[in-house]
């Protein structure tokens, strides 16, 4: 791998808050880093014509843009990127803008912690990810899987079929698939995945946020659509946040895997937080009622394990509703505190061994 990272000062909003030249040094000891820029103003032609020069000069094949949110440049970066002869969709923004620098301005030391964690998760996710011809489309292993047809059920997209040659199995037509993901979180038998938002960017992205020692540790999955916008008007809007939580955006929270709740908990996360849209927003209609009730199944299993369910929680949260968004999880961050640090974070002694078995 080789791994470009970019950052952007966005004409003082970003640079005026944040310490860009520890932000710097930390992330060229990143593993697999190559090669680390800065620029005033990567949107501009200069910024990106910089940035295509240097992934050619350094065979850079994974790139991570810190700069502002995923939502307003992602795609041009991306074009940048199949420019300069990378595969388009190897590339991640760190959210350094609206959820680093404006949402915690008045902490300016935290800010710049939590900038590091953020650009180290997006390094992880570009470290877990392949070369894609789709984007985010949903793909089968004939090997696993057996034909249930649960991921048919699921698809609103009509995307899926069963077929019944040599065995039933299923295939993914991806000119139908709207890239929800819902079916591969829905599949039983573990034999779906994405191509881009597969479980290895994510599960890179859950290590990367709970080897971070923040005291509370906490992750919220965000909804590209909903919540994970509803998080960028909060920053624009210049709310002031705890610094302890971690957005890692999902293509919808319909796509969250309680696989990867199981992680990040195995792992010794104090909470985890999944938002979704308002029942009736969500872009592929049911998704976020799906999340809500697949929460519900796992609250049961989190009673069996012993694990306290008020540490994993699901909300709602539309695009335009800042003011939810910093509710929620403000909230969720002062009732985690108030529970103090997980249980699988701290030493259980004898039984610590047997419960991080009944997790995995
Ligand atoms: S849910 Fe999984 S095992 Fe069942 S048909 Fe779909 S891909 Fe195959
Ligand atoms: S990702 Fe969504 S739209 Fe695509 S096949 Fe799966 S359920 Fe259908």
């Amino acid at each position: 791998m080789r791994i470009g990272i970019f950052l952007c000062g966005c004409g003082g909003l970003i640079d005026g808050i944040l310490d860009m030249d520890l932000l710097a040094r930390a992330a060229i000891d990143l593993e697999d880093v190559v090669r680390v820029e800065r620029h005033p103003f990567l949107c501009s032609p200069e910024g990106r014509e910089r940035m295509r020069e240097t992934i050619v000069e350094n065979r850079i094949d994974r790139l991570v843009v810190g700069a502002c949110s995923p939502l307003l440049y992602l795609e041009e970066f991306m074009e940048v990127a199949e420019g300069a002869g990378m595969n388009r969709y190897m590339v991640d923004m760190a959210n350094l803008r609206e959820q680093c620098a404006w949402v915690h301005s008045h902490l300016p030391a935290e800010a710049d912690r939590k900038a590091r964690e953020v650009l180290e998760i997006s390094v992880a996710r570009v470290s877990g990810m392949s070369p894609t011809e789709h984007g985010a489309v949903a793909i089968v292993n004939p090997d696993y899987c057996d034909g249930c047809g649960v991921c048919r059920t699921v698809c609103s997209g009509n995307a899926i079929r069963i077929v019944d040659t040599n065995g039933r199995r299923s295939v993914v037509d991806p000119s139908l698939c709207e890239g929800c993901g819902v079916c591969v979180s829905s599949c039983p038998s573990g034999a779906m995945d994405m191509e881009l938002f597969s479980n290895g960017e994510m599960l890179a992205q859950i290590d990367a946020a709970t080897d971070q020692g923040a005291d509370p540790n906490i992750i919220v999955f965000a909804c590209h659509w909903c919540a994970y916008a509803a998080a960028d008007l909060a920053g624009a809007k210049r709310m002031s946040m705890n610094p302890h939580f971690k957005v890692i955006r999902t293509i919808c929270s319909a796509r969250v895997d309680v696989e990867w709740i199981m992680r990040a908990i195995s792992r010794g996360v104090d909470g985890v937080l999944v938002m979704g849209a308002e029942p009736g927003h969500c872009r592929y209609m049911v998704g976020s009622l799906r999340t809500r009730n697949r929460m519900i199944l796992l609250n049961n299993l989190l009673d069996q394990l012993g694990f306290d369910r008020a540490r994993v929680r699901f909300a709602w949260a539309d695009a335009d509703d800042a003011d939810k968004f910093h509710r929620v999880v403000s909230g969720f961050i002062d009732d985690i505190m108030e529970l103090g640090p997980s249980p699988v974070g701290c030493s259980l002694g004898a039984g610590e061994d047997r419960f991080r078995a009944m997790v995995e």
